[in-house]
C-alpha cells in the first residue's frame, strides 16, 4: 500500500492510485474530465496547476508496448483532443508530456501546461519536478484552486 497526499492536504492509502482513480474509488479534484471504456482523464490530485491533465488507462499495465491496438488508436486521438481543448479553452500555448513506465501507479500520461512562472525552473524535463512542487507548496490557496476547478470544468465541457 502507498500513502498519497491529495491537494487538499489529506492522505489516502491505495494499492494502485491509477486503478483507484479510474475505478472511481477516489474522486479526483474537480471530478472526472473525460472517460470512456479505455481511458480516464482527470486533474492531478496533488499538484494544483491549471489545465494539467492526467490521462490514465483503465486497464492495469505499465508499458507502451502493452497497449492493445484499440487502446493505442484511442490514446492518440484522446491526447490530441485534450491538447486541442487545452489550447482552445484555456489558451495554453505549450504542454510538457511526461510518462514513465516504472511508475508506482499504472499507465498514465502527464500533460503539464507550460506557464511563465515555470521558466526559472529550467526549459526542459529538469523543470518538471520543481514546477510541480512549487504548485503544491506555493499555489495551494483558495483562489488558485478555484481557478484550477474552473479550468477542469471548461475542459470537461469541451471533451464531452
Ligand atoms: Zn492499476
Amino acid at each position: 500500500m502507498r500513502r498519497i497526499q491529495l491537494a487538499n492536504g489529506t492522505t489516502v492509502e491505495v494499492e494502485c492510485l491509477s486503478c483507484a482513480l479510474t475505478a472511481g474509488l477516489i474522486e479526483p479534484t474537480g471530478g472526472v474530465i473525460y472517460e470512456d471504456e479505455f481511458f480516464h482523464a482527470h486533474q492531478d490530485v496533488a499538484y494544483p496547476i491549471p489545465g494539467l491533465v492526467i490521462l490514465a488507462s483503465k486497464r492495469h499495465f505499465y508499458c507502451m508496448d502493452e497497449l492493445t491496438e484499440d487502446e493505442s488508436n484511442r490514446y492518440m486521438k484522446l491526447v490530441r483532443k485534450i491538447r486541442d481543448a487545452q489550447r482552445k479553452e484555456l489558451g495554453i500555448e505549450y504542454v510538457y508530456y511526461f510518462y514513465n513506465e516504472d511508475t508506482t501507479h499504472h499507465f498514465h500520461l502527464w500533460m503539464v501546461p507550460r506557464y511563465e512562472w515555470m521558466k526559472p525552473f529550467g526549459n526542459s524535463v529538469e523543470s518538471l519536478r520543481p514546477a510541480l512542487l512549487h504548485s503544491r507548496n506555493a499555489m495551494n490557496d483558495e483562489t488558485n484552486i478555484k481557478h484550477v476547478i474552473e479550468c477542469i470544468e471548461k475542459l470537461r465541457r469541451a471533451l464531452n
